[in-house]
């Protein structure tokens, strides 16, 4: 059994062992954030558990745009050390830790009628401030391409369903594209279980001390004290649940889903300006699984943070009407197949209480780290996908000076994550290898998205099945899941590497078959007794 390999088994034997055995540090959290500084910890030599009251990116993390950014929107905002620290990390993604996970993705901002010339200037300016970022991330055009001018028959390719009436022209720019954002949160988690962290899902914490935490196994009701020199509470927009003097100001940010089929199956990002804005845009995005997701809304959340948020009529009228404004066909409300929300979880500016020379809470970095004079643990939120490790790095500073704790410096820029090609062999090589390896196995048209899926595990995935038919797809004979192109031997590996310990974890997300309600219903039942099988065999 691989020491990355997360399982049933191996959530009940290392819970059993957390009773007895003190930690060094605790994380509670299993979203990007808590992953993050499991993994940091671990790599610096720390005892590490992590506590995750659901399942690994239930949270935010697994409703983003799935996007690396690389600063810009920063720009815009005048936030300039954040747009450098988007751009690095989004160059250590896509060259060092993951860039089986990250790809380079052609944003086409049409020139036509919908779109004004002031808008096409400002985007020209930013594309070309956006470059300067990258350049200073040593990003090389390889990897990312400069940003540039094209004629309208490249940006109809790119984008077939733009109007080709009055279109002159396009901007062409890359950013960094993530296969999937939870993918990115069970990676992590699974890098941090190789070194030795404990990752255990449907674990509550109920209360946080400051040596330690009560936590609640979900599965069985049974409590538990748990001792840990320091513990680091990366729980979001649920923050305020574990400690009360957390003050969030959360955001709602509502996508919908569309088939990539009624968009004339689309290469790259449709960027559409939002109407009186210069710097707001509407993204329809290319994503795995035959779908496009158009986003993304900003709305103030207040009141009770839900378990999973519901984006509103308007929201999704405003991003049908917003994107349709360039289309050659409007689309309408019958084009979703499915729409999801998730809460950015913002800092207040007046947030909670840092201990006198422990924390910063410098808001224009827009993540906190700090210790709580609540609860004495480090909260650690705020910030973004693309920064996760940057805001994993100083929780961990932050608790190691907190704690007395003997710990080396941070390496996770220079540490791959599962999945990753090895150092020696440049990336793109290394996954076309991999994916050869793959083509092998499985039937060629899948090997591609597999390896999309899984990098230089691709091969691993399919030899390590053991229930027949392991390269077939799940909706092998049932009707309209063609698009779906998820193999069954990737819903066991779900359950016997990550971490999965359910159908809804598998469909909702190690696989995001759940973004789509009618694919999920239609493959749910196989998927359910796949996973059963995969269960008994562990
Ligand atoms: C709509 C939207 C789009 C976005 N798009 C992008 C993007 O494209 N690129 C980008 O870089 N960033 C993006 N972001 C920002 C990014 O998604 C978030 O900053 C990030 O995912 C937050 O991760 P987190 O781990 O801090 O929180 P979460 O992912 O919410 O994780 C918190 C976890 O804590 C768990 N938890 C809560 N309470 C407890 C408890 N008591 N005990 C144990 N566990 C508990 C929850 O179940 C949850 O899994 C986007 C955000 C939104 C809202």
């Amino acid at each position: 059994m691989q020491r990355t390999a997360l399982t049933a088994r191996r959530r009940e034997r290392e819970l059993d062992e957390l009773a007895s055995e003190p930690v060094d540090l605790l994380v509670v959290g299993g979203g990007v954030t808590g992953a993050g500084v499991a993994l940091d910890a671990a790599a610096r030599g720390l005892s590490v558990a992590l506590v995750e009251a659901r399942d690994l990116a239930w949270g935010t993390s697994r409703w983003s745009s799935k996007l690396a950014h690389g600063g810009l929107r920063y720009l815009a905002t005048g936030d300039v050390g954040v747009a450098r620290e988007s751009a690095r990390e989004r160059h250590v993604l896509m060259t060092r830790t993951a860039p089986h996970l990250v790809r380079a993705l052609p944003q086409v901002l049409p020139l036509t009628q919908g779109v004004g010339p002031r808008q096409g200037l400002t985007a020209g300016i930013g594309f070309g401030l956006g470059d300067l970022l990258r350049r200073d991330a040593g990003t090389s055009s390889d990897v990312l391409p400069a940003p540039r001018l094209a004629r309208p028959g490249e940006a109809a390719r790119l984008v077939p369903a733009v109007a080709r009436e009055h279109l002159h022209g396009a901007w062409v720019a890359h950013d960094g594209q993530l296969v999937d954002d939870a993918r990115l949160v069970v990676a992590l988690a699974r890098t941090a279980a190789g070194r030795g962290a404990r990752i255990l899902t449907r674990v509550r914490a109920t209360e946080l001390h400051g040596d330690g935490a009560t936590l609640q196994d979900t599965l069985t009701g049974a409590g538990l004290r748990v001792r840990a020199r320091v513990v680091v509470n990366a729980t979001g927009v649920w923050a305020g649940t574990v400690d009360p003097s957390v003050r969030l100001r959360p955001s709602r940010g509502t996508h919908v889903v569309v088939p990539a089929a009624r968009l004339g199956d689309p290469a790259g990002a449709l960027m559409v300006p939002v109407p009186g804005s210069a710097s707001r845009f509407v993204f329809a995005l290319p994503a795995q699984l035959g779908r496009v997701i158009i986003g993304l809304t900003d709305e103030e959340a207040p009141g009770p943070v839900p378990d999973v948020p519901v984006p509103t009529r308007p929201e999704i009228d405003f991003l049908l009407a917003t994107v349709s404004r360039v289309l050659d066909r409007p689309l309408l409300p019958d084009d979703v197949v499915g729409a999801f929300a998730g809460l950015r979880p913002l800092v207040d500016s007046a947030g909670p209480g840092d201990g006198p020379g422990l924390g910063s809470s410098d808001v224009s970095r827009r993540h906190l780290v700090a210790v709580s004079s609540a609860t004495g643990a480090v909260n650690v939120l705020g910030g973004k996908l693309t920064t996760y490790r940057t805001m994993a790095e100083d929780a961990v500073d932050l608790a190691v000076k907190h704690a007395g704790l003997t710990a080396g410096p941070c390496w996770t820029a220079d540490l791959p994550l599962v999945g990753a090609p090895p150092r020696a062999v440049p990336p793109a090589d290394a996954l076309a290898r991999a994916g050869a390896r793959a083509t092998q196995v499985a039937a060629p048209p899948l090997a591609p998205a597999l390896v999309a899926r899984y990098g230089a595990e691709a091969p691993d995935v399919l030899a390590a099945a053991a229930l027949p038919g392991a390269s077939d797809v799940v909706g092998q004979g049932i009707p309209g899941t063609g698009h779906l192109d998820v193999t069954r031997a990737e819903i066991e590996w779900a359950v016997t590497h990550e971490g999965a310990l359910d159908a809804d974890d598998v469909l909702d997300r190690r696989t995001r078959i759940g973004l789509v309600p009618a694919d999920r219903a239609a493959v749910g039942d196989v998927v359910g007794e796949l996973v059963e099988d995969a269960l008994k065999r562990l």
